[in-house]
């Protein structure tokens, strides 16, 4: 990858010129974020990694999307290898935690963990709620772990039946602290931080993607004297994004779809579908139909998934079929056209594929397919905007007759 298309990936509010092979890093995690094809830090990682690197305590405003889980990853990491424990290493004394509040959070950060660790001998173990103890318990017997990712119940159980220490962790994470407060996880984290090292002599480092007056209280607990880090969220983007809805019968989705994307204004396109098996399917049928296209979905691993977005931003391939979750990490500029396919079924992820467009100062076009299956996700999706959304006919030229 470029240092351009790694930088523009993440161009939310700023681009990021920082590169990690000038942040002095460990040079087996060096090798695992070579990788994994990253270059430039995205904003959030060039602010913060520079002070966290360094030791300090970090409180970021930061949403899923933004490279927030490499930023701590990237800081426990190097940390661990630069300060190898001298003598005898006892068993489930972990150096490092993360807690984060639902079991999915906690698999991708313990997946991204995997990634980024893959070169640097470091141990991760995940302890999630309901699911096996007894499979949890033997991976921390099994070897001395130097990361545990957890959720905040699973640990206090490992905690309280003594299978866990935390007085000798070095770091502690709490990612999406936010969502803990509003799912009643902050007495349990409470808990938690009580048998961590004061927090003089730990690193702390939180994130959440709201800055309340609650969390604001509770970092400044948890933390010692920490920067703060804020990374904007996108805004709602109907000020450069053309919206438009067409009412059609679903089996004539295909064709119109081919239509579009014939259309000579269809210079750039990402196309969403709601799960990983109708975009493998809506794939399949455009690459029938001679239409070269990339697939990015979690069924495709990382590498390639990072090889086709290379190719969708050099523009040796104009059309990209995502999900939602892969969609996030697209950050391209110059894109014409998202299409939804499917209509989403998270009024959210509606705001997310149409700010795939009118990015940058120029304008995009979205089209959304409603049909008789969906069209009941409209006024969700019309109350986040907060204005109607103009659903008209397919015009003539683009459906077959
Ligand atoms: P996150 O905000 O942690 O959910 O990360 C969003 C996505 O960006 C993940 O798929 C990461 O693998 C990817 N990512 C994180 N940092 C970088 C980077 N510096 N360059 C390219 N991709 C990155």
């Amino acid at each position: 990858m470029t240092e351009q298309t790694a930088t523009s990936q993440f161009a939310t509010t700023i681009s990021s010129d920082t590169r990690f092979a000038d942040l002095d890093l460990d040079l087996s995690l060096m090798k695992g974020i070579e990788a994994l094809g990253f270059e430039s830090c995205s904003p959030i990682q060039a602010k913060i990694l520079p002070y966290t690197l360094e030791g300090h305590d970090a409180i970021g405003k930061a949403q899923t999307g933004t490279g927030k889980t490499a930023a701590f990853l990237i800081t426990l990491f190097n940390d661990l290898l630069a300060n190898p424990v001298e003598g005898e290493r006892y068993l489930a004394e972990p150096r490092a935690v993360v807690i984060a509040p639902t079991r999915e959070l906690v698999m991708q950060i313990a997946e991204d963990a995997r990634h980024l660790g893959r070169f640097t001998g470091l141990s991760t173990v995940t302890l999630i709620g309901g699911m096996d103890y007894a499979k949890q318990l033997q991976k921390v017997n099994q070897r001395p772990t130097d990361i545990v990712v957890a959720t905040p119940g699973r640990l206090i159980d490992f905690l309280q039946r003594g299978d866990i220490q935390l007085d000798r962790v070095e770091s502690l994470v709490l990612d999406e602290a936010d969502r803990m407060l509003d799912m009643g996880f902050i007495p349990q984290v409470k808990r938690i931080v009580r048998t961590t090292p004061r927090k003089e002599d730990r690193q702390t480092l939180l994130f959440s993607a709201t800055f309340s007056y609650d969390i604001m209280n509770l970092a400044k607990q948890w933390t010692f004297d920490p920067i703060t880090v804020e990374i904007e969220p996108e805004r709602v983007a109907t000020e450069t994004v053309d919206q438009r809805v067409y009412l059609l019968e679903s089996r004539d989705r295909l064709s119109v779809l081919q239509n579009i994307l014939n259309s000579p204004e269809a210079k750039s396109v990402i196309v969403f579908a709601n799960r990983r098996d109708h975009v493998r399917k809506v794939y399949e049928r455009l690459q029938k139909k001679g239409i070269e296209c990339g697939i990015l979905s979690g069924e495709v691993t990382q590498a390639k998934r990072t090889k086709t977005l290379e190719h969708f931003k050099s523009g040796k391939i104009r059309v990209l079929v995502a999900t939602d979750v892969a969609g996030r990490g697209i950050h391209v500029d110059g894109v014409s056209h998202v299409v939804n396919y499917d209509l989403p079924e998270d009024p959210e992820d509606y705001v997310h594929r149409i700010g795939r467009t009118g990015r940058a100062g120029t304008t995009g076009i979205s089209i959304s397919f409603a049909s008789e299956d969906n069209a009941f996700l409209l006024p969700d999706i019309e109350a986040l905007l907060g204005l109607p959304l103009k659903c008209t006919q397919v015009p003539e030229g683009l459906i077959n007759s």
